[in-house]
């Protein structure tokens, strides 16, 4: 998504080797605008889906998630990080990976909150070693729903989340697609949607 890419290019920052800092319009102060059209963006994609519910973790995937659900009328669910749900409430439980925290923690969400025939789409803010997205394949498997596929905003195509997830034979998404850090600038590889860009 030029838009997307064009915005990362003059507001995120790389940090090392490996993290891209975009606090400014995504992770931290968001932009209604951007997440707006990233949530279009992701409805083009799956419009002949029949999409029911769309997936994320807290908390930045909520902003996109929200806009993908709202521009395809479906309700969005984020797993929760903290244990602040109810304990009589059936939970659907796993643990998951921080790549950013490099910390592990128990992700939850609600199983009243997804059913047998929903058809999800999972979406995510970064896409790195594909430990968020997994956590939430194995919550979502529990249930026996369909994943329809994952869209991700940022995908750091050096790490091997993306491969992980087409080996276990799910659609991939992504709206930016960073194929290296060179002396601390980004290089774009070419986005999953960058035919949508050209109409
Ligand atoms: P994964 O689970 O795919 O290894 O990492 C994805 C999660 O880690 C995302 O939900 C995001 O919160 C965080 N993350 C991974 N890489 C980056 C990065 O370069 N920048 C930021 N801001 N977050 C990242």
């Amino acid at each position: 998504m030029k838009l997307l890419e064009e915005r990362i290019l003059s507001d995120g920052q790389v940090l090392g080797d490996e993290i891209l800092k975009v606090d400014s319009f995504l992770t931290h102060q968001v932009d209604t605008k951007l997440m707006q059209a990233v949530g279009q963006r992701f409805a083009d994609i799956y419009r002949t889906h029949n999409i029911t519910k769309v997936v994320t973790i807290e908390a930045s995937g909520i902003a996109p998630a929200l806009y993908t659900a709202d521009a395809l009328d479906v309700p969005m669910v984020f797993a929760k990080k903290a244990k602040n749900l109810t304990l009589n409430e059936e939970l659907l439980t796993t643990d998951v990976f921080s790549f950013t925290k490099q910390t592990t923690s128990t992700v939850s969400i609600s199983r009243k909150f997804i059913s047998p025939d929903d058809r999800i789409l999972i979406v995510d803010d970064f896409l790195a070693n594909g430990q968020a997205s997994l956590g939430l394949i194995r919550l979502i498997e529990q249930v026996g729903a369909s994943i329809e596929g994952i869209g991700i905003v940022i995908e750091k195509s050096f790490q091997e989340g993306r491969q992980s997830l087409i080996d276990k034979g799910f659609q991939v998404s992504s709206l930016a697609r960073i194929d290296r850090f060179e002396a601390g600038h980004v290089v774009f590889a070419e986005a999953d949607d960058a035919s949508l860009d050209k109409k």
